[in-house]
């Protein structure tokens, strides 16, 4: 029924500007309007703070769903989520009503500031520095690549404490665009979901009360890793929904394209191929949906599961190319129509 439910929504109000957002590089505000209007935007929000309460395999159909039909606007659910994650795992009570909130009733949504310059797979080399100042703490630094950066109200934000003591010396605090000293730079120029804004995010003498750090001193870092195990399942989601998208359209237009005097899903060829494309978006999907339940019972094989299941998805950004003798798997498909592919 969520399938359901999210895939008309999706046919209805995301895609008929999906299309335009990719080609402008302009935010699906649309698709942010449909997806609050129905309390779709960041469904994870446990009940206690006002939130729907999804489990970690709602929130991937939710996800999927939406990417089948905008990559770009699939990533307002999937980050809400990256982004407030943080607060949900390790924050204080105080922390969760303030933040999760508004971020539940769509006023506000949440993203995730690891990244740096010269901190991407090695993110315990950052060099923001938080510097305690009484009860505030200041913030100085860079974050790059930080999706949907300038939309969202708050910002997760990653910052060394103690630089001696590397990762263990790693806090995570609350930041929001409102604050003093936050600017953003402009929107990266990227190959695809280019609806999404991915922006520099400049904290220059950001002053925030000491409350706002989430969890206790130094333990930013193990919590920054804890959320990606849980969240790199909504990147394969949204991997899965962009394949499925692109499979479905093919089977549409195969049949719908002639040559030689019938529809090109006539030819074996053809069909191979989408065979091919089903099988394998099926089997991510399935270890997609094993990670999610991993992620939801906090297994203790959840960081390979995760790690797995977002390169897994043919549309994976994080997937190796396909090496010559893995191809030759294709002629080993049994042959399939293209409907029930
Ligand atoms: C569209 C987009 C959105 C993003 N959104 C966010 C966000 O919201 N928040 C955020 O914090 N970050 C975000 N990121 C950053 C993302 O997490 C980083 O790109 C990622 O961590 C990789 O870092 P890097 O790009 O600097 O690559 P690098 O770390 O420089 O890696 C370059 C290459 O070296 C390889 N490599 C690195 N280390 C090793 C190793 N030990 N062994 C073998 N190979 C290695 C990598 O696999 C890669 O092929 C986003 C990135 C993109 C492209």
């Amino acid at each position: 029924m969520l399938r359901e439910s999210v895939r008309a929504l999706a046919e209805a109000k995301i895609v008929p500007f999906a299309a335009a957002v990719d080609e402008e590089g302009r935010f699906p505000q649309e698709a942010l309007d449909a997806l609050v209007a129905n309390d779709l935007h960041a469904v994870h929000v446990p009940e206690t703070y006002g939130g729907a309460g999804a489990d970690a395999l709602a929130t991937v159909i939710v996800i999927e769903e939406v990417a089948r039909a905008c990559g770009s606007s699939s990533l307002i659910p999937a980050v809400n989520k990256l982004g407030s994650l943080p607060v949900i795992l390790s924050g204080s009570e105080e922390l969760k009503h303030r933040y999760l909130a508004p971020l539940a009733r769509g006023e506000a949504m949440f993203s995730y500031a690891l990244s740096e310059p010269d901190a991407g797979s090695d993110a315990a080399g950052m060099k923001t520095r938080a510097v305690r100042d009484g009860d505030f703490w200041v913030l100085n630094g860079v974050k790059r690549w930080i999706t949907n950066a300038g939309v969202s109200e708050y910002y997760t934000v990653m910052a060394v404490t103690d630089p001696d003591k590397r990762s263990k010396g790693i806090s995570a605090f609350v930041v929001e665009k409102s604050d003093e000293g936050v600017s953003f730079g402009a929107p990266e120029k990227k190959l695809g979901i280019k609806g999404s804004p991915t922006r520099e995010v400049y904290l220059d003498n950001v002053r925030i009360p000491a409350s706002r750090m989430i969890g206790a001193e130094g333990t930013g870092f193990a919590t920054a890793m804890k959320t990606l195990d849980h969240t790199r399942i909504t990147i394969a989601a949204q991997a899965i929904g962009i394949a499925q998208g692109a499979l479905d359209y093919a089977k549409g237009y195969v049949k719908e394209r002639k040559q030689f005097g019938k529809p090109i899903a006539d030819f074996q060829g053809v069909q191979f191929m989408l065979a091919d494309m089903a099988m394998k978006l099926e089997a991510a999907r399935q270890l997609t949906y094993a990670a999610a339940a991993k992620s939801e019972r906090v297994d203790s094989d959840l960081t390979f599961f995760g790690a797995a299941a977002s390169a897994s998805p043919p549309t994976s950004p994080w997937r190796s190319p396909p090496t010559p003798s893995s191809s030759s798997a294709a002629t080993a498909t049994p042959a399939t129509t293209p409907s029930s592919a």
